[in-house]
């Protein structure tokens, strides 16, 4: 078995487990830095793993897009070539296909596109989906599936749900050992549809579930919702992936839901228009308040940036463009991420999750957020 539960909590649904992959053991629940393009963005695989990254993503289209299949296969796969050793998830490259590139048609087939670089025209079916997964060597694999937008009409919804359940199922015949497969739960706001798409997928069977089709820009009470719909029909020994998710007391309240692992663009995208996370919230480093400022980014914070810098030289490198100022916030907010989740697993282990949880989202306030 791929996924061991180590701690239950009683008071909510938060779940402390260990999930073994060919890369290593991954501690849940956990933080996945995203390196969409074979990179988490200005930071190396040395210092991922001096920040304790356990698991990083990579993202299936814009590989196959560029530098291509033949590249990766010619340096023996994803791990290799961009010289991380650890655990890596590949999505399938479905919500780019629909989010990204320009999609020519959608059949039972596949999905015919053109890439949004130069408009070469491709094809992606389940099948190649999870053969350019399996040229990338990543741990974990995604099914194809289709992410519907929101808001979505429940006709649209139900019938996109259909095709997704039959793309998991070619996906989990097409797929070998040595890789683990998640299927996605989808189903937009609609409750008998997520739970219709979660008892199918189980029926298929798979190594995790990823709780899809969320962070599409919902207002947050329908995200949650499209949670807690979804996980009483997920088995209690497979891990669960929230895709695309989000923000610190977001996350918190996704572990208290029984969510085990997730990814986000958050800490470095933000890091590069100067916000820094903070256990208060998130501060704009570019504000003149923090021109003469001597203390660290975050006070008491052991990331890189905070061991050796100030508030008023990081701010000051931001207005100069320096790069090493987006390097430096980018360290910091995956720190803080991956630290949360620390404390996260620490809080279920000691059996205080739920004032751990009280204490973080009472007093993070967000501010800087918007238009993200
Ligand atoms: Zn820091």
């Amino acid at each position: 078995m791929a996924f061991e539960l180590v701690k239950t909590e009683s008071s909510s649904k938060a779940r402390r487990g260990r999930l073994t992959t060919a890369h290593g053991v991954i501690e849940t629940p956990v933080f996945m830095p995203v390196g969409t393009q074979a990179s988490v963005k200005a930071v190396s695989p040395r210092e991922l793993r001096e920040l304790k990254a356990q698991i990083i993503l990579g993202n299936t289209y814009h590989l196959f897009v560029r530098p291509g299949m033949d590249v990766i296969r010619h340096f023996d796969g994803l791990h290799q070539f961009m010289r991380w050793d650890g655990p890596i998830l590949t999505d399938s490259g479905g919500y780019q296909i629909f989010s990204l590139a320009k999609l020519r048609k959608i059949t039972e087939e596949g999905a015919h596109f053109q890439n949004h670089l130069d408009g070469t025209p491709a094809f992606i079916s389940p099948e190649i989906a999870i053969e350019i997964q399996q040229t990338l060597g990543s741990d974990i694999a995604m099914v194809l599936d289709e992410c519907p937008p929101w808001p979505c009409e429940y006709d649209y919804a139900a019938r996109s749900l259909e095709m997704t359940l039959r793309w998991a199922k070619r996906c989990k015949e097409a797929a070998t050992t040595g890789q683990l497969l998640f299927g996605i739960v989808q189903g937009a706001t609609f409750a008998d549809l997520r739970r219709q798409s979660a008892e199918a997928l189980v029926q298929i069977g798979f190594d995790g579930y990823a709780i899809g089709g969320v962070s599409v820009g919902e207002p947050e009470p329908e995200m949650m919702q499209a949670i807690e719909t979804s996980e009483p029909f997920l088995p209690a020994d497979r891990p669960r992936y929230a895709m695309g998710l989000g923000t610190p007391p977001q996350m918190v309240e996704m572990v208290a839901r029984g969510v085990d692992m997730f990814d986000c663009v958050l800490p470095t995208r933000l890091a590069r228009n100067g916000t820094a996370f903070a256990a208060e919230g998130t501060l704009n480093l570019k504000n003149a308040e923090y021109t003469r400022q001597k203390g660290p980014i975050e006070e008491g914070c052991t990331c890189p940036a905070c061991a050796e810098f100030s508030r008023g030289y990081v701010r000051h490198l931001l207005k100069a463009e320096e790069i090493l100022g987006l390097r430096l916030v980018s360290l910091h907010n995956l720190h803080f991420y991956l630290n949360l989740m620390t404390r996260t697993r620490a809080a279920i282990e000691a059996g205080t999750f739920e004032d751990f949880r009280r204490q973080f989202v009472h007093n993070y306030k967000a501010r800087d957020e918007a238009g993200t």
